[in-house]
């Protein structure tokens, strides 16, 4: 699901935010990979196990967002990001995610038009 004339604004805000960012073995290879390290040594520095210690989630920045997240709010990792970074917001979102990303106000907005 997608609309050709609503994009990402690359504004980083939906990264900047606590939660988990999860990963799977492959997409841990690919991102290791990217990095040039190690899978084990990726895996040690930069993953976290869930709570429920089912899942592999990327660790969080200072700061409480994602620790992929550069300076200048863009993606270190945007060639091989994850998947749940990549289906944002389209397959999968927040219930409150129209007050920081613009797709979703364009589609509230849309949404509000056709009503
Ligand atoms: S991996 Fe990249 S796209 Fe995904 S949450 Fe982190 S900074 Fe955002
Ligand atoms: S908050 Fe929305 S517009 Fe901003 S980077 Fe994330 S998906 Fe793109």
């Amino acid at each position: 699901m997608s609309e050709p004339d609503i994009v990402c604004t690359r504004c980083g805000a939906c990264c900047d935010r606590p939660g988990y960012v999860y990963v799977s073995a492959k997409e841990v290879e690919r991102i290791a990979g990217y990095l040039n390290l190690a899978v084990e040594d990726f895996t040690q520095r930069y993953t976290r196990l869930s709570d429920n210690r089912r899942r592999l989630s990327l660790i969080d920045s200072k700061t409480g967002g994602c620790a992929f997240l550069d300076d200048a709010r863009q993606c270190r990792i945007q060639a091989v990001k994850p998947r749940q970074c990549a289906d944002f917001p389209w397959r999968w979102r927040y219930d409150e995610y129209e007050e920081f990303c613009a797709i979703g106000r364009a589609l509230a907005q849309r949404a509000q038009a056709n009503a």
